[in-house]
């Protein structure tokens, strides 16, 4: 509110609708920041089903016309204009020819009731055709404070945010008791749950996708015992019953859960905390989730998908007011999973960013004993994905080449530049190419050479002294040569991985080696190039914070240091605050780390010849297997994994994910 001007500033107060309705619109265009400053520009904004235009028609105008902005009397008014496209008794009303109306335009939007009232041909002159989302509770909670200085709790703005504008407009209003305004809500229309019909053929099946990894093998697997306990071959006790699927939001969860419905031909019902909030009260919400699975058992069978199901917290960590709620609600959900009817016939699928924030009754056998990771898509992955929204259109190689410059990106990233650039060419009413694509991705920094070569002999120095001390079986060492700002300011910028045995002796010895191999590559810079750069350093995870950690605990808590003495845990914060108060131990840190880092010096200087072959080789192909680097400093695989001490046999280092990466970060400003 503070950089409203002040006209605006009391033409909002005056109505909570209005408020909330630009909210939605601002939000909508949240990306479009040249357009919010007053610049030119053409958006479509699609209303949410139910909500009533006039709201958003009216708060478009007072963001077209620039009067939200202080001093906004830059736009020209002549040329700024919001169109609404409605229906009215099914017959479309609103303007007919809006591309003829948006000559001469800089400024314009079109407010619409549904997608499908805009014509084809006007959406490819807009900038971007963008939804308003249904009401937000933050946005709920302000507006009752600034329209109708009324304070309301979370529960009741997530109550009111539930309903259509329309409706909060009539009902929010000054002086009416909250109570009232929520009873006059309470009925109102909303979307209940979602039942997918079977074989909806406009979905994907498991087949379709890509980068779903464990979760679609474990799909697959439930298909064949869906249909073996149709077919009364296999009881049900014998079926999955549920599965905790984590990863990024965007990374597909919800589209696993569709394709799987799709792959076992079952009906899917969809559900979430906040859509079932949305009924009302804990009484309501009780009852929209228990129909929920009740829809589910009546089509059984069938699979029940619950989004976000961390929000449902976990018992043991509610405080305060919430605990009845959030106690009742966990409840409520366990009861659904396993009530005294059973749920035979429905596997429940539950969605989650943060798999550790969920009540340990959910995951407890017989529920959602399952958990599943959806990984970020490696570039197999997102090659795949691209075809499949690519639908056939542009060559593997291609695809192959955009996949390499999304390292990191989502599924949902990758159809999202996809779209634009499916838009981008229909403008030009063309078929959709590379260079469409292209220009969607962000500008990738490459690195300077100088930059690359001290990356390649720091990254060398760790493989070369890793190998030399045994600390584990040698996988690959990588350099990274290119910087996409879009992902951040810290990036992933190269690693020598060592897989580690599961169980080792854990002597002094061996926690020593592992200070020598992290100090490794800042030894290695100063041996080679004179002098050690910032990059070892200066945050958590960093080579330097990692090795004083090791010596930390070798000091503090092991008594495998120089004293015997128990100082601390083994939490790296206990640990930190000891090592903060205690000036000997800093003394004795600083010892361990010095000396392994001359130990490590010492190493590399009697390998140069080895360290400039990797390092050169490193600069040119960017990542080099265990094999190759063994071919070109000729040590032989038993010498590499160490021959002073016994080598850690295969099976131990197999699949226990014990391993060290040593991983570097690039930093840009
Ligand atoms: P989540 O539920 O994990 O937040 P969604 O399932 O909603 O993610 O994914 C969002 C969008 O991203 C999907 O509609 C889809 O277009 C795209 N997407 C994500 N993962 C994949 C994938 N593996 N293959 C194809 N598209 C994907
Ligand atoms: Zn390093």
């Amino acid at each position: 509110m503070k950089n409203l001007s002040p006209r605006l500033r009391a033409k909002l107060i005056s109505k909570p609708a209005r408020f909330l309705a630009l909210c939605g619109v601002m939000r909508a265009l949240r990306g479009q920041r040249t357009f919010l400053l007053g610049g030119t520009g053409i958006f479509v904004l699609v209303v949410p089903p139910g909500h009533g235009i006039e709201f958003y028609e009216d708060a478009s105008r007072l963001l077209t016309y620039g009067e939200y902005l202080v001093g906004g009397h830059g736009v020209n008014r002549d040329r700024a204009d919001v169109i609404a496209l409605k229906t009215i008794h099914g017959k479309r009303t609103g303007s007919f020819d809006i591309l003829e109306e948006s000559i001469g335009k800089d400024r314009l939007v079109v407010v619409t009731q549904a997608r499908d009232l805009v014509s084809e041909d006007f959406e490819r002159f807009a900038d971007a055709v963008l939804d308003i989302e249904p009401l937000d509770p933050r946005h709920v909670l302000a507006a009752a404070k600034v329209c109708c200085d009324m304070y309301l709790t979370a529960e009741q703005a997530e109550a009111i945010a539930a309903a259509p504008l329309k409706e909060v407009a009539a009902a929010l209003r000054k002086g009416r008791p909250i109570k009232k305004t929520l009873e006059m809500l309470k009925g109102a229309a909303r979307p209940t749950t979602m039942v997918q019909p079977v074989l909806d053929n406009a979905q994907p099946s498991l087949d379709d996708l890509a980068g779903m990894g464990e979760a679609a093998e474990w799909g697959k697997e439930l298909a064949i015992d869906l249909s073996d306990w149709l077919a009364g071959k296999i009881r049900w006790a014998d079926v999955d019953k549920g599965v905790l699927l984590s990863g990024p939001p965007g990374c597909g969860k919800t589209m696993f859960a569709k394709a799987l419905a799709r792959t076992c031909g079952v009906h899917l019902v969809l559900g979430s905390l906040a859509q079932w909030q949305a009924c009302g009260h804990l009484g309501d919400l009780l009852k929209a989730m228990r129909k929920a699975f009740d829809d589910a058992k009546k089509n059984a069978p069938a699979i029940m998908f619950i989004d976000e199901i961390d929000s449902m917290g976990d018992r043991t960590k509610f405080t305060g007011d919430h605990v009845h709620y959030c106690r009742e609600v966990v409840n409520g959900l366990l009861e659904c999973m396993d009530g005294a009817a059973g749920r035979d016939g429905v596997v429940v699928v539950g969605a989650t960013n943060f798999p550790d924030m969920i009540d340990a009754a959910i995951k407890r056998p017989g529920r959602l004993d399952r958990h599943i990771r959806i990984p970020l898509p490696d570039a197999e992955a997102r090659r795949g994905i691209l075809r499949f929204h690519l639908a056939g259109s542009l060559e593997e190689a291609d695809r192959a080449l955009i996949a390499d410059r999304t390292e990191g990106w989502t599924g949902a990233r990758l159809e999202q530049v996809v779209r634009d650039a499916r838009r981008r060419a229909r403008r030009a009413r063309r078929e959709i190419s590379l260079a469409d694509i292209q220009s969607q991705l962000p500008e990738i920094v490459t690195m300077p050479e100088a930059v690359l070569r001290r990356a390649a002999i720091h990254e060398a120095g760790h493989t070369l002294v890793g190998l030399e001390l045994g600390i584990g079986a040698f996988v690959y060492v990588e350099i990274k040569d290119a910087f996409d700002p879009s992902q951040g300011v810290e990036q992933w910028g190269g690693g020598a991985r060592f897989d580690r045995p599961c169980l080792s002796e854990r002597t002094a010895c061996e926690f020593l080696d592992l200070i020598a191999t992290g100090l490794a590559g800042m030894a290695a810079e100063e041996v080679m190039l004179g002098q050690r750069a910032a990059g070892s350093g200066g945050r958590r995870g960093s080579d330097l914070h990692e090795a004083t950690m090791v010596a930390l605990r070798l000091e503090a808590a092991y008594g495998l240091g120089s004293g015997l003495t128990y100082l601390s845990g083994t939490s790296d914060e206990e640990l930190l605050v000891t090592l903060h108060m205690d000036a000997d131990l800093r003394k004795r840190v600083e010892r361990v780390l010095a000396a392994e880092f001359a130990h490590a010096k010492a190493l590399v200087e009697s390998k140069r010849t080895e360290l400039a072959k990797i390092a050169d080789s490193l600069c040119e192909r960017k990542k080099l297997m265990a094999d190759e680097v063994r071919a070109l400093v000729g040590i032989d695989a038993s010498v590499a994994q160490g021959n002073e001490k016994p080598s850690v046999p295969e099976s131990l280092l197999r699949g226990c994910g014990n391993g060290k990466t040593f991983p570097d970060i690039v930093e840009h400003p």
